[in-house]
């Protein structure tokens, strides 16, 4: 695969390289004032789930083209980056449509190859970052898969996101951890950047700090971590989320043992 570095399309500090805001977009009020308390505590690229993908029908399942309308506002007033889920062609348009700066793909799409096809062929002739998350199930060659499909669409801006497995089992995690694999994927190709997501894999929102610790030892690139404004009223993931100050503690409190080249 050809990889792009992770500076080339990032600031080029030799911070890791940190992607914060609320799961879900809920109402432009809650979007603004979650990205602007973190563009206040040093967030520069927001996250938002768009399209929600829900294990159940009937909960909240997104906002939609309305949330990209709210994030176009806010990039311009903050001065902030944005990135977003994408898991079908149509929103993989409307994100570029809309100026999105960085899309990912879902656990729940990198598992499925026609899926990944689909959105690598709508992105052809676009030069925009896309991260991968792992698939649910622990399968390197998947992943890796998903990947090599952006990558032959001509997504050399890549990078892997580390958000855990799915289990049976009841384990203090939401998501398994295989840092094994993470590892392993950046073994064999060193040059990609590799994010770990501490709130899927935790589930709940105090062993954040933990895991994004673990992470920086084991030299990961950055972090995507979900913050809210009111966690606790969040229409997703209420229970992993934290608020901006939360955040912020978090981040002082890493200690960055390694600098990267
Ligand atoms: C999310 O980032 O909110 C999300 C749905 O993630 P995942 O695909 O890791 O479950
Ligand atoms: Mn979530």
């Amino acid at each position: 695969m050809q990889i792009e570095q992770l500076s080339a399309w990032t600031d080029g500090s030799d911070q890791p390289f940190i992607i914060a805001g609320p799961c879900s977009a809920e109402t432009e009020e809650q979007l603004f004032k979650t990205a602007k308390e973190l563009k206040e505590n040093g967030i520069n690229v927001i996250r938002a789930g768009v399209w929600k993908p829900r294990t159940r029908p009937g909960t909240f399942e997104g906002i939609g083209e309305d949330a990209l309308k709210w994030i176009q506002k806010i990039k311009k007033e903050l001065d902030v980056k944005f990135a977003i889920e994408v898991a079908n062609a149509q929103h993989v348009e409307l994100a570029l449509k809309y100026g999105i700066d960085i899309l990912w793909i879902g656990a729940r799409s990198t598992v499925n190859p026609f899926t990944v096809q689909e959105i690598a062929d709508a992105l052809k002739g676009h030069d925009v970052p896309v991260l991968v998350k792992n698939p649910l199930n622990p399968d390197l060659a998947l992943w890796i898969g998903a990947m090599e499909r952006l990558n032959q669409a001509g997504i050399t801006k890549l990078g892997a996101i580390h958000r855990g497995f799915s289990t049976s089992k009841k384990t203090k995690f939401r998501n398994l951890p295989q840092w094994q694999m993470a590892l392993e994927l950046k073994r064999k190709y060193p040059e990609m950047p590799m994010i770990c997501d501490p709130s899927h894999i935790a589930g709940k929102r105090d062993m954040i700090q933990e895991l994004s610790q673990k992470a920086m030892d084991l030299v990961f690139d950055g972090l995507i971590i979900e913050s809210h404004i009111d966690p606790e009223n969040a229409w997703s993931d209420a229970a992993q989320q934290v608020t901006p100050t939360h955040l912020k503690e978090i981040l002082e409190a890493l200690v960055l043992r390694h600098t990267k080249s």
